[in-house]
């Protein structure tokens, strides 16, 4: 051993120029980690909710104080524009914030339940248990909200955390630890582990008590397996492959408009990016032409009033590139774009749109994650259906058409995580609803009362007075089958008989 701590070099991807260098966790430290977690867990776990909540309430004011300098951390360290950065990654953090204070209270109170008359004279009741030291590893694409909303979640429920922020954006995780600790919250209760996957699967392996990960399908299994090893929970939020249907009564120019958006924003890094595009086929040329019109009207860069930032993780474009590659060899066109051999050297990628694809290739099969968007015509609502469904993934999807019903009827045929009518991807933008994927998109989901209580244990409890010497269910069994025979037809019969019910339960009380 050295002793000498390995270095994160921070790479600006808009300008390709260094711009700060973050200190590794060394993998050696990964029990320490754990052992302080568990230590603060005695405290944290014991403060009044209230308590925990006001912490989150300094956080808040500090982000809200210091946003500009966040928003310029985040769009330094992913190339996405300002704009982006504030709306996307900053608001959705303060929006979780004050969605939370407002209804953690009821979600993780108490509740008393209903208790059956076959259990006369008890009381049941649930209660929700912090689970211990929760795990999040986040990923790069929207590296503050996908690791700030998983981290306070747990953190509200009880918990603390440890946080594996992703080793592309290491500035910004940086800024998150800074932030909590600004916020001034105990030694222990939140720590950042920075570095590569080295570090994220030695985390992995120090048996947390709860795994919240986002990230790729393949790391997905990965961190599966390892937990099934300590059957140590999980919730997986992975890729997508989304598919965004336009019928021809659609709002054509407001359709045309939503698609870049949900292609292109971020640089079609989101997992929740329109990836696969269908249009019905009355309208495809004109569909085709709308969407061409608003492509030319935007503008790369990352000024403040650039539309479209650059891609952020260089080992992405050569994934895009070679989806792209393999559509326009087996006989796709570009409506929009350059082929990949025309790109410019840089992170800025031309925002393509591609038509003569078809389901056999990578680009309509596989998550690409970056601004391409395979177009396909469609016939009917059937057809349309079967298309979309024809995925591994199911994260997201869209429909535009002023039908509501139809609207509604195709929304409830898509195997998907959620479904956004006229507009896209904000699904994820309303912490009322659960937010997570189906197939291979993800086990689990976060957002809405959900998100709180898969950080606890819900624990069920029933009780007795104690005050009675025995009960009817108890030895010994001597002469009551015949009794509980009948007490159970005279009470599951669809007609109860409550008096024979009576008689044999008071002939069972006595039996003792
Ligand atoms: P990734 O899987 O490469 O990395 C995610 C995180 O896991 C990083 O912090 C990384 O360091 C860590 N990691 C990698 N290997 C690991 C291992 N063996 N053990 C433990 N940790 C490990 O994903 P990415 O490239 O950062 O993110 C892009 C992917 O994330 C895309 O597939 C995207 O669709 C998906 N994503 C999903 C959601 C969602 O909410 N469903 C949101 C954003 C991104």
């Amino acid at each position: 051993m050295t002793g000498v701590q390995e270095k994160l070099k921070v790479i600006a991807p808009a300008t390709g120029e260094q711009i700060g260098e973050i200190e590794e966790t060394p993998i050696r430290q990964v029990e320490q980690f754990y052992h302080r977690g568990r230590m603060a867990f005695n405290d944290w776990s014991q403060l009044p909710l209230k308590k925990r909540l006001d912490y989150l309430r300094t956080l808040k004011e500090i982000m809200v104080n210091q946003m500009e300098a966040i928003a310029k951390i985040i769009a330094d360290d992913t190339g996405k524009v300002l704009t982006e950065a504030i709306i996307a990654d900053i608001m959705p953090t303060l929006d979780g914030i004050d969605h939370m204070c407002k209804h953690a209270e009821k979600v993780l109170k108490g509740k008393k339940v209903a208790t059956p008359v076959l259990l006369i004279g008890k009381k049941s009741s649930i209660e929700y248990m912090p689970r211990g030291v929760v795990l999040v590893i986040s990923p790069w694409n929207y590296p503050f909200q996908l690791a700030m909303i998983p981290v306070i979640s747990a953190l509200v429920a009880g918990n603390t955390v440890i946080l594996k922020p992703s080793e592309v954006t290491p500035l910004v995780g940086k800024c998150i630890e800074e932030l909590f600790s600004q916020a001034g919250f105990p030694e222990g209760v939140i720590q950042v582990a920075h570095g590569g996957k080295e570090v994220g699967a030695a985390f992995t392996t120090g048996k947390p008590d709860y795994i919240f990960f986002t990230g790729s399908v393949r790391t997905g299994k990965i961190i599966q397996q390892v937990a099934a090893k300590d059957l140590i929970p999980t919730t997986l939020e992975l890729g997508g492959k989304d598919p965004l249907i336009v019928f021809a009564d659609a709002h054509l120019e407001r359709a045309a408009k939503g698609a870049v958006w949900a292609a292109f924003t971020n640089s079609g890094q989101v997992c929740m990016s329109a990836e696969r595009l269908y249009v019905e086929k009355t309208i495809y040329p004109q569909f085709l032409a709308l969407l061409k019109k608003e492509i030319s009207t935007l503008r790369h860069g990352s000024d403040r009033d650039a539309d479209v930032g650059s891609m952020t993780f260089p080992a992405q474009i050569d994934i895009v590139k070679e989806q792209l590659t393999d559509a326009l060899n087996k006989g796709a066109v570009l409506e929009t774009g350059l082929s990949p051999e025309e790109w410019e050297h840089g992170m800025f990628l031309p925002l393509t749109v591609v038509k003569n694809v078809n389901h056999q290739m990578k680009i309509v099969q596989e998550e690409s994650f970056g601004p391409i968007l395979p177009v396909i015509p469609f016939e009917s609502e059937e057809e349309v259906i079967a298309l979309a469904n024809d995925t591994k993934y199911g994260l997201n999807a869209s429909v535009w058409t002023k039908d509501r019903q139809k609207a509604r009827r195709v929304a409830s045929k898509l195997v998907s995580g959620a479904v956004v009518i006229n507009d896209a991807i904000i699904s994820v933008a309303n912490h009322g609803l659960p937010f997570g994927g189906a197939k291979q998109s993800g086990i689990g989901r976060y957002h809405g009362d959900g998100g709180l209580k898969i950080f606890c244990h819900e624990k069920s409890i029933i009780e007795d007075s104690g005050r009675k010497k025995t009960e009817i269910h108890w030895y010994p069994y001597r002469d009551k089958y015949p009794l509980f025979l009948t007490l159970f037809q005279s009470y599951f019969k669809t007609n109860k008989n409550w008096i024979k019910f009576s008689k044999m339960y008071v002939k069972l009380l006595k039996k003792g």
